[in-house]
């Protein structure tokens, strides 16, 4: 077993095994179309509570294929990361490389902030396609100390280095650090976005825990591996955005002789392992109160959400032969189906108040409860029950 990229332990114990399900994000044109498994299992580590999936597949971390555009998913507090760079002292004219730069999103609102040298690199095609056409520079790599060698060959030192919900895809976040690190000017600034695992064990979101996720960080161990990666950690936050909450952290080049964890990050650490060793019987008692529940839903059972949070809910819930429709309405995926115990249709909201009187609403599209309320408002003075995906009584902690 490897060691702990954050903290170098080698003892892991496991968090949960799911079993084998159908792989997140694939959507089948029709009811007998073939689709990819993976055995979802994960473990964490004893000493800093890091979580990671227990068998890391060969080729989970290609996403040059992989067209999922984000610009629309922008959180409140994008403003504030950028008006950051100015605080640490970057200059509109200073190199600043985003790695995952998606569609750009991100790069235009550093343009349009007054940032001109901008450096984009991303893997996926399609996306780097989007990028280009507004006018970004994008490098189309996966990245490691390979592609952080041709950069900085080819254009230098970075001020800024701007990584958000990127490193929980990789399967060697250590090394990726440091690749960042190899390309950051001595005065330069890191920023790093990953989603914080306290929703899952502290909340138990277990949704969360999605099959693109290779690591899972918490805000102790994030600034565990950063310090591992020769970073000082000039300031981390927690924010929450729609029901989930993100890390926010800022960091330098390490000054020598500061490597050690404060005592309260020690208090932090043991209190997020015991959190992980409680997951598997907190969610086996919580599966076992929804199963027994769901089994007095009126049929059809319709899922509010059509993407990995509801399809992961399902999945781990072991609710797959209860859901009979799923309701989203992004076009691209109307008419399609995801597989469940059968291939379950998906359908927009205004085709499920005109032609389906669903018996049982299932509110999964966590964090878009405007969107849940607005779509089945014309349901409500029918007999359709609704359900919470997760319901407070169903929580009991133990
Ligand atoms: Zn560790």
């Amino acid at each position: 077993m490897k060691h702990c990229p954050a903290c170098s332990n080698e003892s892991f114990e496991l968090l949960i095994d799911f079993g084998t399900i159908p792989k997140s994000g694939v959507y089948l044109d029709s009811p007998e179309a073939p689709f990819p498994t993976i055995h979802l299992a994960h473990e964490f580590c004893t000493s800093c509570g890091l979580i990671r999936q227990k068998a890391i597949e060969s080729g989970s971390h290609d996403y040059s294929r992989v067209d999922r555009a984000t610009t629309r998913q922008f959180p409140k507090y994008i403003d504030q990361i950028i008006r950051s760079l100015s605080y640490y002292g970057i200059a509109p004219d200073d190199t600043i490389i985003e790695i995952g730069s998606n569609d750009g999103g991100f790069l235009d609102r550093l343009s349009t902030a007054g940032f001109s040298r901008l450096i984009g690199i991303e893997p996926s095609i399609a996306c780097n396609e989007i990028s280009r056409s507004k006018g970004h520079a994008i490098i189309s790599a996966h990245w490691d100390e390979n592609t952080a060698a041709s950069v900085l060959n080819e254009h230098g030192a970075a001020r800024a280095v701007i990584c958000r919900h990127t490193l929980e895809h990789v399967p060697h976040p250590l090394e990726f650090l440091r690749a960042i690190r190899s390309i950051l000017a001595p005065d330069g600034i890191v920023f790093i976005e990953v989603p914080d695992a306290r929703p899952i064990t502290h909340d138990l979101r277990g949704h969360e825990l999605w099959d693109e996720h290779l690591h899972i960080f918490t805000k102790t161990n994030l600034q565990l591996i950063m310090r591992q990666a020769g970073f000082e950690v000039t300031r981390c936050n927690a924010w929450p955005e729609r029901s989930d909450i993100n890390l926010l952290l800022w960091a330098t080049h390490a000054s020598a002789g500061n490597n050690a964890p404060n005592a309260f990050d020690l208090e932090q650490l043991d209190k997020d392992v015991e959190l992980c060793r409680r997951f598997k019987r907190r969610w086996h008692n919580f599966i076992v109160r929804v199963q027994a529940v769901a089994t007095h839903w009126p049929k059809p059972v319709v899922m509010f959400g059509a993407s990995h949070p509801q399809t992961n809910f399902i999945h781990f819930t072991g609710l797959q032969s209860i859901v009979d429709l799923f309701v989203d309405d992004n076009p691209a995926k109307s008419g399609l189906y995801l597989p469940l115990a059968e291939p379950t249709p998906i359908v927009s909201s205004s085709a499920l108040i005109n032609e389906t009187l669903p018996g049982t609403i299932l509110r999964g599209a966590f964090g878009y409860e405007d969107w849940m309320d607005r779509a089945t408002a014309p349901l409500s003075c029918g007999p359709t029950i609704v359900a919470r995906a997760y319901d407070s009584s169903l929580l009991q902690s133990e």
